[in-house]
């Protein structure tokens, strides 16, 4: 059968493709990345919102069963060299994944990823077929800019369960300067420009794009290689 797995940092992007994703399946697989040489404030934070996050939706009867697989960044990226993180994870997540299964990701529009898809398309489709496996990659935020994503997380009242600064404060409130933040700040000030008022002009509408990959099933073992 064919599993279904979010990959949830508990930024806005990720978190809203969980919500939607919960509102079709009650019950949701969710994996979540976590760099242990990062900011250990960050990740604390990223932990901390996940945790109220999947306490709130318990509570609306929802289940998310939820997996953390611990990175360290010296340990995979060589020193020195800088890459974008979709090259990693992408074909990593990919690798980890059930013979079977779709991955869904939060990339929306103008992310770095799109500059690549068609060659990650090719990557994939190749490690698949090396593999045995068949991994179908979906982006439901594809057509979707920041600001749209940062309303629907609004209007959806999930914003206490989001983070998104990269070097919280002491008080572990945002910095305001990162790079995600002055994002979310744009955005922010685009979604009061668009909608006036912050007044949201319609609800999440599910776009589904799908990508990506095929092949034959065989049995491999799984490795257990989930923290
Ligand atoms: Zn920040």
């Amino acid at each position: 059968m064919n599993k279904r797995i979010v990959i949830w940092s508990g930024g806005y992007d990720s978190t809203l493709c969980l919500w939607n994703e919960l509102q079709k399946n009650k019950q949701v697989e969710a994996w979540s990345f976590v760099w242990t040489s990062i900011d250990p404030s960050k990740n604390l934070a990223e932990h901390n919102v996940r945790e109220k996050f999947k306490k709130k939706v318990k509570k609306l009867g929802y289940i998310i069963n939820h997996k953390i697989i611990n990175l360290r960044h010296e340990d995979i990226i060589p020193e020195g060299y800088s890459v974008m993180q979709a090259s990693m994870f992408v074909p990593l997540t990919v690798f980890l994944a059930p013979l079977d299964s779709t991955i869904v990701f939060g990339f929306h529009w103008k992310d770095d990823y799109w500059a690549f898809s068609e060659r990650f398309n090719e990557v994939i489709k190749s490690q698949c077929s090396v593999m045995n496996k068949n991994v179908e990659l979906e982006f439901p935020l594809r057509n979707y800019k920041k600001w749209e994503i940062i309303r629907d997380i609004k209007v959806l009242k999930l914003e206490k369960y989001v983070w998104t600064c990269e070097f919280p404060l002491h008080n572990m409130k945002p910095c305001g300067n990162c790079e995600p933040c002055i994002n979310k700040k744009l955005a922010l000030y685009e979604n009061k420009i668009r909608n006036g008022n912050n007044k949201p002009m319609m609800k999440t509408v599910d776009i589904e794009v799908k990508e990506v990959s095929y092949c034959s099933v065989t049995k491999i073992e799984d490795e257990g290689t989930y923290v």
